[in-house]
């Protein structure tokens, strides 16, 4: 197939012409102009000019037919990486499409691929079509990597090897399942020619000695077909088959057999024109030479994944040796060698065609995972690559490829890795910058989770995780943290109720009095009870009513108040930093509607399902129960203790990139940890930076204020309090 490469313009636009008449010549030659310029003075390896590169890879883009589009872009494809030009410039210069197209082959240019396991190669296969949105971006990808493995020998050895490695594993599979044949071929023999030179050159030698040896063998076999097809007065043209080295080395490897055995064979092509013509040949053939048994396939009845179609037997042919026939048609030949891009019909303005229903139906096979993509159509309405519509595949650090439903956030891919990092997780860095956990990820991100080991899941995960696995993860924790929270709220109402009655806590809770009280309540054990309890199920004044009928008990009827929802923090509640004046040990939580820090004036109150919890003084929530003032109690900090306390802070800022960056950089600068942020942007082109900053008091937090504000293009920083207007 075609092998031969276009060296100037020229002969690129007579190439166009001759399958495209009415192409934008203009265009093309634009493009050629802009990429001469962008590329002034840069030198290929090989010593020859860079712009040499580029129309090369249009020239094998004309072999493929490609449109006008492709083929610019093409020509363009390296000016965005190598040059200065920006895509700005690109689209002012040629519009939105040839822009696009050429930003994805730069996309898929920067994708490092550094894992080598078969099932990382699929994946990344994947990422690279995923990335694609538009099937030219691939063919442009295929047409650079083709021109590239022609001219590898001028890189140096590690470089050389590492490129065809990533050709055999990950290029060289994409054309075939594009079913462009040649590009496979050329590209594996290649591959084979600097992965092991010894076995491409004893192959290609042994493979030139036996041709030459077959030669009249041949000739005699295509004469004989030759002449049966002129006396049953059948259209075909008889051909040689053009040599795969790679296939014959696969051959031996796989079967572990020999050169002669893998390579005995006479192969012979003939193409004819309709397909029942192919079956009238096959029968010539047959009454001919006897058949090989188990050796006839019909992928004309039955096509391949990728579309192909043929009907393949072996004969026992003149002298007893095996002769196997390809029989098709034309447009068979076609679809075998050009895959994908022989669908492409040009109408009058090089407009793609693509009404054709089988289109992209052999990709069908290739998104066997997408079971619910039932209807082909939704992809053959536009060149648009829509198959991985709800897939994204991001990278490890370590060069792992991982796919991920679309939306996912850094959540769920912590999930996805271990447990243990998604509950630690505090935020994420992609491609190097950090972002929010509520980040959505996109295909080709490198994605690193930045964890600490004070943090722990949050009931809020659950609105943006993605996936069912981090959404089980997180619910789990919930459940299970708010079991154990009940039960220490449980065994703590049920101890202050026993001190109430001059009972001693610890030996009751442990007494059979108490076990039986909970056999009567319907519960196995005392835990069971106190979870209850915890949970505002069951009231401490019914449990008292059963341990000591005599008591008298209070009238007020046990409920739960539901404060503002609070949630758990890390540690011990003795780990607050919050001394309770009268030294009683309660559960504690830092009340979330304020979110008190060192330095602010507090207030306990004591829960009946909660706990005590803490309040700045002013916090509303804290005003509201005024009501019930024999519940607060006065507590103070404990300055000795070295915790830090989430606070929410609130940016103003210009919407500018790296704002962000710089930002988080300031805060972790004046030494506070991020443990969340999120940006809206403004329609007035501000964006709004919200934070939740881990803190170690007042003081610390007027550091960090400060550092913030100190950034570029912020306009302000304050701390943000639940009832504080923004
Ligand atoms: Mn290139």
């Amino acid at each position: 197939m075609p092998s031969d490469t276009i060296t100037d313009l020229d002969q690129l636009i007579t190439k166009v012409r001759t399958y495209n008449p009415e192409a934008d010549v203009d265009l093309v030659c634009r493009a050629y102009a802009f990429s001469a310029k962008a590329h002034e003075g840069q030198t290929r390896r090989s010593g020859e000019p860079y712009l040499q590169h580029p129309l090369a890879v249009a020239g094998v883009l004309t072999s493929l037919r490609s449109d006008v589009p492709a083929i610019v872009a093409g020509l363009l494809h390296d000016t965005l990486e190598d040059t200065l030009t920006t895509p700005e410039v690109l689209e002012q210069e040629f519009g939105k499409d040839i822009a696009r197209l050429v930003d994805g082959v730069t996309k898929i240019g920067k994708i490092q691929f550094r894992n080598h396991e078969e099932k990382q190669a699929e994946n990344f296969r994947k990422m690279v079509l995923s990335m694609a949105d538009d099937i030219r971006v691939i063919l442009v990808k295929l047409a650079d990597r083709l021109h590239n493995m022609r001219t590898l020998e001028h890189l140096h050895e590690a470089k050389r090897l590492q490129i065809a490695q990533e050709t055999l594993e990950i290029y060289a599979p994409l054309a075939n399942r594009l079913g462009i044949g040649w590009i496979k071929n050329e590209l594996e023999d290649l591959c084979l020619k600097y992965l092991k030179p010894d076995v491409y050159a004893a192959l290609k030698l042994r493979v030139a000695k036996r041709d030459e040896d077959r030669q009249q063998y041949i000739e005699e076999v295509v004469r004989i077909v030759k002449q049966a097809l002129a006396e049953a007065d059948l259209k075909g043209e008889v051909q040689g088959r053009p040599k795969h080295l790679y296939g014959i080395y696969q051959k031996m490897e796989r079967q572990s057999i020999s050169f002669e055995e893998v390579y005995d064979l006479t192969a012979i092509r003939i193409i004819t024109d309709t397909k029942m013509n192919c079956y009238a040949l096959l029968g010539l053939i047959h009454s001919l030479w006897r058949p090989v048994p188990g050796r006839f396939k019909d992928y004309i009845a039955i096509p391949k994944s990728n579309l192909y179609q043929s009907l393949h037997t072996t004969v026992v042919g003149p002298k007893g040796e095996h002769v196997e026939f390809q029989i098709r048609t034309e447009e068979m030949h076609r679809l075998a060698e050009y895959g994908i891009a022989a669908h492409w019909k040009y109408k009058e303005r090089g407009q793609v065609d693509d009404k054709d229903g089988k289109v992209f139906s052999w990709l069908r096979q290739f998104v066997e995972w997408h079971q619910d993509l039932t209807d082909n159509r939704q992809f053959m309405d536009s060149v648009k690559l829509d198959l991985f519509h709800d897939v994204v595949y991001v990278f490890t650090p370590k060069g792992m490829v991982k796919e991920m439903p679309l939306g996912s956030t850094p959540v769920d891919f912590a999930y996805a890795i271990h447990t243990e990092v998604g509950d630690r997780c505090v935020g994420a860095k992609v491609n190097g910058k950090i972002v929010p956990l509520r980040h959505q990820l996109t295909s080709g991100d490198a994605v690193e989770i930045l964890t600490s080991p004070t943090q722990v899941p949050h009931k809020d995960w659950l609105k943006f995780a993605r996936t069912p696995r981090a959404k089980a993860k997180i619910k789990h924790w919930l459940k299970v943290e708010e079991q154990k929270r009940s039960l220490e709220i449980g065994r703590r109402l049920l101890e202050r109720e026993f001190r109430k009655h001059d009972m001693a806590p610890a030996q009751m809770l442990k007494s059979e009095q108490l076990l039986g009280v909970a056999h009567e309540l319907g519960f196995e054990t005392v835990d069971e009870m106190s979870v209850a309890v915890g949970y505002g199920r069951l009231s401490t004044g019914q449990v008292m009513t059963r341990l000591a009928p005599a008591v008298p008990q209070e009238g007020k009827a046990e409920v739960v108040e539901e404060l503002h929802p609070s949630r758990p923090q890390v540690g011990k509640p003795d780990e607050k930093g919050v001394k309770v004046k009268g030294g009683r040990d309660l559960l504690m939580q830092l009340s979330r509607c304020c979110n008190p820090v060192p330095g602010d004036r507090i207030m306990g109150y004591i829960t009946r399902g909660r706990g005590l919890t803490i309040h700045s003084v002013g916090c509303p929530n804290l005003e509201a129960l005024d009501y019930d003032k024999e519940r607060l109690i006065e507590v103070d900090w404990d300055m000795a203790t070295s915790s830090t306390y989430p606070v929410k802070v609130s940016v103003l800022a210009v919407d500018k990139t790296g704002v962000l960056a710089n930002v988080s950089s300031a805060i972790s600068g004046a030494e506070a940890n991020i443990s969340r942020a999120e940006i809206t942007t403004r329609e007035d082109r501000k964006a709004v930076l919200d934070f939740v900053v881990e803190v170690g008091n007042t003081a610390h937090l007027g550091r960090v204020l400060k550092a913030i504000e100190g950034v570029e293009g912020v306009i302000t920083a304050r701390r943000i309090r639940a009832w504080q207007a923004r």
